[in-house]
């Protein structure tokens, strides 16, 4: 089958072309990539494009799906950080195997219609939610292997870590060959918390995925800790840190110190720039005045990888979203400037997060994989503004 006249952003192509390009796909994956032949009467199996965007599909790399569409009946009456750790905690109760496995799968059929083809979500696993979460998570990972990559990373006060059930939980992720993680807090102990945990990773081969600095406190500083933990271990397995909110509230000097040893650790960032903007700066009958995401761009432009991911999805977090990366792309693009041009930031929901979760990068170029999402949109403001509900994905070679 031949995809003809396509638009593919260039970064998403292995050389570079100018104009239209013609997709050939073999099977379940991309055999050629030309400049595109002019209109012509086609085998009936071929597919003229007209124009429209190509992008290889998403890969959303921080989510939350065991709290996803708890809204309604664990709503956060004030909007804040603190009321929704509140409301979920209170939740918690009616988290049974049944009531995870409905909610985390709907949440994977949305991302997987929306052409999302791999995606990495943190689990709370406080004690007595270890074995229940741990255990749906599984039972989904096989049911939807065949259609998603999904890598599960754990989610606990890094204090959890210090005693026994610290290493009850690196055992538990690492037979799920997940990922190590929890939440930073600015405190005199976090060195020696990261300590513990990097110390518990490296001792079982895993990655490091933690949660910092999500706050409007320029004093926390729990991405520096981090990197000067890496560095202090030479830890070598991939580590990433997600929101890092305060890093654009803090003093130039210590933004351009953190940034050189987040460069140094290997460190890889994750924004969540919506979810971001909805808890940051928010006060009772005020305005807000910050946008509360991080230094996308100065982290980007120091060559650190950077990629957004949908954290939250219609829980006490984040009222509002369907695991639909585009179209926190298309916010993302608003609150952090992600354009001029457009198609330098597209990796940061695809190729990027690829990289963070170590899979295939997602190439539409000879070898990769045929996962694409077919846009009817031309332009980047015709795909950012319209709703884009027509969009065809294409897995393994065929149309889902
Ligand atoms: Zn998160």
């Amino acid at each position: 089958m031949w995809l003809r006249r396509a638009h593919v952003p260039p970064p998403f192509l292995g050389q570079p072309y100018e104009g239209l390009v013609d997709i050939a796909i073999e099977k379940d994956r991309i055999i050629a990539v030309q400049p595109a032949l002019p209109p012509a009467p086609m085998h009936p199996e071929d597919w003229d494009l007209e124009g429209g965007i190509v992008l290889p599909c998403f890969v959303d790399c921080h989510t939350h799906l065991d709290k996803a569409y708890t809204w309604e009946r664990a709503p956060n009456p004030d909007g804040t950080f603190t009321g929704a750790l509140t409301a979920l905690a209170a939740d918690r109760i009616h988290w049974t195997a049944a009531d995870l496995y409905q909610r985390m799968e709907f949440a994977l059929e949305r991302s997987y219609r929306h052409g999302t083809r791999a995606l990495r979500t943190h689990l709370d696993v406080p004690p007595g939610q270890l074995a229940i979460s741990v255990g749906v998570f599984q039972e989904l990972q096989q049911a939807w292997g065949d259609r998603m990559t999904l890598q599960a990373v754990s989610l606990i006060s890094l204090d959890l870590f210090l005693d026994e059930y610290g290493e009850k939980v690196a055992d538990t992720f690492a037979q799920l060959g997940g990922v190590l993680g929890g939440v930073a807090y600015a405190n005199p102990d976090l060195p020696a918390h990261l300590d513990r945990v990097l110390t518990l990773a490296k001792d079982r081969h895993l990655a490091l995925d933690f949660h910092v600095d999500e706050t409007n406190d320029p004093h926390s500083q729990c991405l520096k800790a981090v990197a000067e933990a890496v560095i202090r271990h030479q830890f070598s397995y991939p580590v990433t840190c997600g929101h890092c909110c305060s890093l654009a509230l803090q003093p130039e000097e210590v933004v351009k110190q953190t940034i050189d040893l987040v460069k140094a650790a290997g460190i890889s960032i994750i924004s969540l720039p919506t979810c971001n903007l909805y808890l940051q700066d928010r006060q009772a009958k005020r305005t807000p005045r910050w946008r509360g995401i991080t230094l996308i761009h100065e982290l980007d432009q120091a060559g650190i990888p950077v990629a957004i991911g949908h954290d939250n999805c219609r829980d006490a977090f984040y009222p509002l979203g369907d695991h639909d990366l585009l179209q926190i792309f298309a916010t993302a693009t608003l609150i952090g400037h992600l354009d001029n041009p457009y198609h330098h930031w597209l990796p940061c929901i695809t190729t990027t997060p690829a990289r963070i979760m170590g899979i295939e990068p997602g190439l539409i170029a000879p070898g990769s994989a045929a996962d694409m999402i077919l846009f009817s949109s031309r332009t980047y403001g015709e795909l950012l503004s319209r709703p884009q509900s027509d969009r065809q994905v294409i897995r393994k070679g065929r149309l889902i």
